[in-house]
C-alpha cells in the first residue's frame, strides 16, 4: 500500500469513529483513543493493535493524532541528494526524530518522537476532521 492510499483510508477509518461517537464532548473523545481502550473498542484502526503492540513504548500513547500533522511526504520527492531523493520529513525538526537511509532514499524515521502522541499536543491542535488537521501532510 502506498503512503497516500494508507492516509486516505486511515483518514476515513478514523472519521468513521468521530462520527459515532457525536455524543461525547473533545475531551472524552480524545480520552477515547488512547491506546489501551482503542485496542479494545477499536481492534481494526491499527494493525499493531491485535498484538497489544505500541508503536512508542509510552504509557502515555494517544492515537488520535496517528500519523502527526508535522509529517510532510511528497510521492515524487521532495529534492536529490546525489543519488538520494528525499521523500519525508518533519516540519518542525523534532530533536527526536531520524532518517532511514538507503542508496536512493531518504524517509523520515519517527520512532523516537512522541510530539503528536501526547493529549496536551492533540488538545492544542485538536479538531474532529483528522483530514483538516493533516492538511499539509501532503501537497
Ligand atoms: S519526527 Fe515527530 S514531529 Fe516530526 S513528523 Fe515525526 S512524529 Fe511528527
Amino acid at each position: 500500500m502506498s503512503y497516500s492510499s494508507w492516509f486516505q483510508a486511515h483518514g476515513e477509518k478514523h472519521k468513521a469513529i468521530i462520527d459515532r461517537l457525536s455524543h461525547l464532548n473533545d475531551d472524552e473523545l480524545i480520552e477515547y483513543f488512547r491506546f489501551d481502550n482503542m485496542v479494545q473498542k477499536e481492534p481494526y484502526f491499527c494493525p499493531l493493535y491485535k498484538d497489544n503492540k505500541k508503536c512508542h513504548d509510552n504509557n502515555e500513547l494517544n492515537c488520535y493524532l496517528c500519523a502527526c500533522s508535522n509529517f510532510r511526504f511528497n510521492e515524487e520527492g521532495f529534492e536529490k541528494k546525489g543519488e538520494q531523493t528525499l521523500y519525508s520529513k518533519c516540519d518542525i525538526n523534532s530533536k527526536d526524530g531520524s532518517q532511514y537511509k538507503s542508496q536512493s532514499a531518504i524517509h523520515q524515521n519517527c520512532a523516537g518522537c512522541f510530539v503528536p502522541h501526547s493529549e496536551q499536543y492533540i488538545k492544542k491542535y485538536f479538531s474532529r476532521n483528522w483530514f483538516k488537521i493533516m492538511k499539509n501532510v501532503m501537497p
